[in-house]
């Protein structure tokens, strides 16, 4: 017989061939258990919900951002911070043509409005490969104003 390396279910702790695994009926299957296995639906069927919001919301309001949702449990119309700040994306030559990008002052900007002034700044420092927003960073701080900055992905 050939070797084959050994792999051990998490769940179980059970050691088994590789080729088993696909074929392992674990007695600790997370999914066995009814609470855990609605818990995971109620999630799974939520995760998708706000998916397809946002992702139809994006392409109606900025088409050029990617896939992009705060999170599972952010709506376009929810306050993604509190206080006055910017928005602000540096411009790094190497990914397009463009210049850094400086929104307007916000006082307690929703999450759709974020999502506006990113689309903005994409098409601003022409940064189009890192269409994906992962969140805000602090920036600096000038007087009570806030710089937020993009942080973002691709
Ligand atoms: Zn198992």
């Amino acid at each position: 017989m050939p070797f084959e390396s050994l792999a051990r279910c998490t769940d179980c702790h059970t050691i088994m061939h590789h080729h088993e695994t696909s074929d392992h009926d674990c007695p600790n299957d997370p999914m066995k258990d009814p609470v855990k296995r609605a818990e995971a639906e109620e999630w799974e069927a939520r995760f998708e919900a706000t998916t397809k919001m946002w992702e139809d919301w994006v392409e109606e309001n900025a088409p050029h951002i990617k896939t992009a949702y705060p999170s599972i449990d952010n709506h376009p119309d929810e306050i993604a911070f509190h206080g006055q700040c910017f928005l602000h994306l540096p411009h790094d030559g190497f990914w397009g043509e463009g210049e850094a990008y400086t929104s307007r002052n916000y006082t307690n900007p929703t999450w759709g409005e974020v999502l506006i002034e990113f689309e903005k700044a994409i098409i601003q420092t022409g940064d189009y490969h890192h269409s994906f927003l992962e969140g805000l960073n602090l920036s600096k701080k000038v007087c009570s104003v806030q710089i937020l900055e993009f942080s973002t992905g691709s």
